[in-house]
Formats: C-alpha cells, structure tokens, sequence
C-alpha cells in the first residue's frame, strides 16, 4: 500500500511525452477557450462526465488531478476537493439532508462538525440524534435517520468505530454512511471497503502534511458524487489548485511520514502510560484502550494522535504551558508536534454534558506527534509534567 500511494501521488496529472514536467502543473486559468458551441453543449449535457472545463469554481485540471489521486489511493470511483474539511463535510450534508431529516451522529465527533449539525443544520430544521461510538450500529439499525456521520479514530479519544458493522447497518436500514477518516488516512484503513458510502478527509491534515494547505475531500461512488458536485458549485467551496498542488505534494510523502509517525506515537504513548502523574492515556495501540482489538483488525497501524489526561484543568494548563519542543496550536497530521487542549479548541463552547458524552474532561491533552526525534518529545513531556 505505501508504495502503491506514492506511486499514484507521483503521476497525478503530470503530462505525458518527452521533456514533460515532472510535477503537476498547477492551473491557475479561471476559464477555458471552447472549440465550439457542440463542444460547450456537451458540458452542459455531460456536466462532470464530460471532462471538460467551464470556470474554475466549478472544476479545474489541477483540482481533479488530485481528486484522481485521492479516489486511488481510498479505492473509490470519485473525489471533490473542497477549500476545507468544514467545505467537504457541509456540502455532504446539504446534498443528504432536507428540513425534517434526522441525521444521526457519533457523540464522539470533531467540534466543528457537531456545531454544523447542531447550531447551523439544525436551524434549517435538521435534527441530530446522537449514539456513543459503541452503540452507532446498533442506533442505525433503528433506522429513521438519512444520513450516519461518524469518525474513526476519534477526536480526541481515539476511540475506534466498527466500521464495517455501522456501514451494515446503515445500508440495512437505508441511511447513507459517512465517515470521516481524516484520523487515520488511506494508509492506515479502507473504509470504502468496509461497505462505508462516503469518506470524508480534512487534507489540512496528514494528507498534505505540512501544516500549509487547507482543504477537505469527500470519495465515494461517482453517482453519490456526482450528486453533491452541484452543491459544491453552489456553495463556491472547490479547492483552490494551488493547493491541490500542494495536497498532490504532500500525498508523495504520505506513507514515509505516517509510518514514522505511527511508530512514535507508540513509543510515546507507552511511555505516558508509565509515567507517574498520568491519569489515562488514549492510543489504540495500547491493549489498554478499550478499542484495541478493533484497531488491530481494521487498521494496519494505530496512528499518530495521542491523548493523556493529567486530571485537572490546572495540571493540563500547567503542563502545555510549560512545552518548548512540542508546539502549543491547533490542527495535527504536520511534520511538527503538536499539543492541544480539546476543552479550549476542538470542543471549546461544549456544554457540560457534552463534553461528558464526548468523553472529553478538562485534564486532556491532545498530542499530534511529528517527525522530530521521538527521544526529544518524550524529553520535552518529561520537563513538562514535573510537578
Ligand atoms: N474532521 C476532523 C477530524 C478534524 O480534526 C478537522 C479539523 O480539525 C476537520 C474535520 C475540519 O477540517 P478543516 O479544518 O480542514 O475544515
């Protein structure tokens, strides 16, 4: 698989012949000559299918360059690019949804999404049932719902779904599934496979790499996709193309940074769990998450994210602002560490009970490992949990 992504990153939309350019050219044209009226007709008539191009907003030779590389690599027929995750997840739900829906959802749900169902969907009469993780298969299976959003890996509890149990039953009870992987990526599960309709990644994340590119993706089957296009161009939420570029660069690195990733996070998280003055440590790799023997089935390596709960919100504040190494901010999947605090950004405006049924508590920390040594992060939470 890992060289099966950087081989398919490699070519993405690079032109073929002699002297050709190595790399994707990015195409910054907002508009494209016609040879004729029959050719402008058959856009019309073919739209997507046509392969043609209008006006960037609406597609663009870079964007679906990328879009092909990333349907590759998550083994669907078809990708849309998006200028966010948010983009992505928002145009999934516009096109799925109508006022009187029910969409039912993980409790365990990254913020923003939960704040979209809830606050901006749910104003256009959305309503939201939301299931612990471990209870989504058996919530779908009641039916009733149209759409089932779920996450796996978890943010930030890392809690891992079953996938291909909810994908049944969702299918079972025609409510379309919809996953967001960003977690996890390509290289370490398949949804699509699992019988999942929709994959949703934030491309801020590892798909590019670098902490430098936002965007969001959604792959699925071409007549699901080719459904929520015209949202998309509703919307005006296409990925710029030079950020494709960038989301095409970051995706020949994929596997190199991931697998790197993945086995420092291990090192780390063990060595969290024996560390005096840590409450509970969140990693799937750990037998000791109640998600273990799942994540060895689904996935082929646990990821880079890892939570720690040190207990109080004093401890956690106490503990962040003492790192030198890892750096304080937002966002994960980089090549630098990162250390969040979930009750001051991806779950910040969470009620109380929110936060308990997220599973969320005010000690939480929430590290998204990097390339750096793994000797110097682990140095670096040392100095910083001291009491
Ligand atoms: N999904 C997950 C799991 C995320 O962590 C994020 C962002 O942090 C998003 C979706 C939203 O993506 P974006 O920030 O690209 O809009």
């Amino acid at each position: 698989m890992a060289d099966k992504i950087t081989t398919i990153a490699a070519h993405a939309g690079t032109p073929g012949g002699d002297n050709a350019p190595l790399t994707t050219p990015i195409v910054q044209s907002t508009t494209y000559r016609f040879a004729s009226a029959s050719q402008l007709v058959d856009y019309n008539e073919r739209g997507f299918a046509s392969g043609l191009f209008l006006y960037s907003r609406d597609e663009n030779p870079t964007v679906r360059a990328a879009e092909r590389a990333l349907a590759d690599l998550e083994g669907g027929e078809r990708a849309l690019l998006f200028s966010s995750g948010m983009g992505a997840m928002s145009a999934a739900l516009l096109t799925l949804l109508s006022s009187g829906d029910e969409a039912i959802c993980s409790t365990a749900l990254y913020g923003g999404t939960w704040r979209l169902l809830r606050d901006l969907l749910g104003r256009f009469g959305v309503n939201m049932r939301s299931v612990p993780p471990e209870g989504l298969a058996a919530g779908c299976a009641r039916g009733g719902a149209k759409v089932c959003v779920f996450e796996s890996p978890t943010n930030p509890t890392l809690r891992v779904a079953d996938i291909e149990a909810v994908a049944k039953a969702c299918r079972a009870a025609g409510i379309v599934s919809l996953l967001d992987s960003t977690f996890a990526t390509p290289l370490l599960q398949r949804p699509l496979g699992l019988g999942v309709d929709l994959v949703m990644h934030s491309t801020s994340k590892y798909l590019n790499g670098h902490s430098d590119h936002l965007g969001g993706a959604l792959v699925g089957s071409a007549a699901l996709i080719e459904r929520i296009w015209p949202v998309q161009v509703a919307l005006g939420a296409i990925m710029d193309p030079a950020q494709a570029y960038d989301l095409i660069r970051g995706m020949k690195t994929l596997a190199v940074r991931v697998e790197r990733q993945c086995t420092s996070a291990l090192r780390i998280a063990r060595w969290l769990a024996e560390r005096p003055g840590v409450d509970r440590v969140f990693y799937p790799g750990l037998p000791s998450h109640p998600d273990h023997e799942l994540a060895r089935r689904q996935m082929s390596a646990a990821g880079g994210m890892v939570t720690f709960s040190v207990g109080t919100r004093e401890r956690a504040f106490r503990f962040y602002d003492r790192l030198r190494v890892i750096a304080r901010a937002a966002s994960l999947g980089g090549v630098e560490s990162l250390c969040s605090l979930p009750i001051l950004t991806s779950h910040v405006g969470y009620s109380a009970d929110e936060l308990r049924a997220a599973g969320v508590d005010e000690g939480m920390a929430r590290l998204s490992i990097g390339l750096e040594d793994a000797g110097d992060l682990i140095a670096d939470l040392d100095r910083s949990l001291q009491d």
